[in-house]
């Protein structure tokens, strides 16, 4: 098994697994390489011994996952946060709604309690009116109209 970064022909020490689940493996002068690659893209990556008998079978599948640009990888979690993300907002904005809804209900309510005593008070109003009226009414039917 050689380490997986180009141009580098030594045996493969360490195996290492990236935040995304990609596995490879790379020789001791290439950790620093990939911890730095790690820490450019704010994942992580774990290393642990490449024993020579030690998970043989599982190394010997790692080149075909290597295929994946630790970039790719990289890109491909923050997709996969982003929609766990615009899930979680959506979750949010459908409480808020119902939040809303209720409100609204209740302004409803209130509305109906504020314009309940100011329709008493427009009937008093339109009482007060009527009555001052009614001589009103009366006056210009006294002097009725000159008859000829
Ligand atoms: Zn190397």
């Amino acid at each position: 098994m050689v380490c997986i970064v180009d141009g580098c022909s030594e045996e493969a020490t360490l195996l290492f697994t990236w935040a995304w689940g990609e596995e490879g493996a790379c020789c001791n002068a290439h950790r620093t390489t990939l911890e730095s690659k790690a820490e450019q893209l704010g994942r992580g990556i774990s290393f642990a011994p490449l024993g020579s008998d030690d998970t043989p079978r599982k190394t010997y599948g790692a080149p075909t996952l290597t295929k994946l640009s630790p970039e790719v990888g990289a890109l491909r979690m923050a997709n996969a946060e982003l929609h766990e993300r615009v899930s979680a907002v959506e979750r949010e904005l459908a409480a808020a709604q119902e939040r809303n809804q209720a409100l609204l209900a209740e302004l409803a309510k209130l509305e109906d309690q504020v314009h309940a005593p100011k329709t008493s008070e427009d009937r008093a109003v339109v009482k007060e009116s009527t009555e001052s009226a009614e001589p009103r009414r009366e006056a210009p039917s006294q002097p009725a109209k000159p008859r000829r």
